[in-house]
């Protein structure tokens, strides 16, 4: 999935009505990377997914795709350059089957992986495919939200707290998914409490506070600052 290079995110600012919400937040993640964004509760992390993607109120900055500005481009737009989106609330069809799920998505780009693939990936789902969406637990159900991403050819993946409420094996094959996207290209934007799932994944955090990123750690900084990002998270 070459065709993806790099997300930069500067003086991202973002209004929900008159509440001015994001405050210049700035960051990159390039193909194959992952990074988070973390941050206590109502920091603005799931904000600053939906900015990216047009779904806030008022917004202005530099939200910049592979060189090309998409501040003020609609969301259909944004999408069809391969950015997916998993929000927290996941946003799967509950009366569906799961292959029915997995078959609606519209392909936003060419290059979506095949229900096959998906269901090599996913093997649970391969074994739940006739039910529905309601029966499935929440980690099929997260699984279901995930693969009907990678569905529609999106290779910048905005993935909302998937590991919320998840036994840990379940959050265990997650973050073997992951890593299997990455090695395949993909680029991912993780929002993330579970920081102990977050760290082996990503090369980046950026730490958010009250609209602003107060902090970029890489994966080599990170162990002689795990005090002060403690710190920062209240954990
Ligand atoms: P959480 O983990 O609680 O979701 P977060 O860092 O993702 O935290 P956001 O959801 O981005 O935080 O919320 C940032 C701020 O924006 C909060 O003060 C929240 O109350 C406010 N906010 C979020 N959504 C809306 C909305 N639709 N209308 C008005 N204010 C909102």
């Amino acid at each position: 999935r070459p065709d993806f290079e790099a997300l930069q995110v500067s003086n991202l600012h973002a209004y929900y009505g008159e509440s001015h919400i994001l405050h210049g937040i700035e960051f990159e993640v390039r193909r194959g990377e992952l990074i988070t964004l973390l941050g206590r509760n109502g920091a603005g992390k799931t904000t600053t997914l939906r900015a990216i993607l047009g779904l806030t109120g008022r917004r202005s900055g530099s939200v910049n795709l592979n060189g090309q500005e998409v501040i003020d481009w609609p969301t259909h737009r944004i999408a069809h350059l391969g950015v997916g989106y998993c929000p927290e609330e996941r946003g799967i069809f509950a009366s569906l089957s799961v292959e029915e799920n997995l078959v609606l998505p519209p392909q936003v780009r060419s290059g979506g992986m095949s229900v096959e693939e998906l269901y090599a990936m996913f093997p649970n789902l391969a074994e739940r495919r006739k039910s529905q969406g309601t029966r499935l637990s929440g980690g099929e159900q997260q699984m279901l939200a995930m693969a009907r991403i990678l569905r529609t050819g999106a290779n910048l993946l905005l993935l909302d707290e998937i590991t919320e409420g998840l036994a840990p094996v379940i959050v265990q094959k997650l973050g073997d998914v992951l890593g299997a996207l990455k090695t395949r290209g993909y680029t991912v934007i993780l929002v993330e409490q579970n920081f102990r799932f977050a760290a082996p994944l990503a090369d980046r955090h950026y730490v958010i506070e009250h609209g602003k990123v107060v902090e970029c750690i890489s994966r080599e900084q990170l162990p002689s600052r795990m005090d002060a990002l403690h710190q920062r998270l209240g954990v």
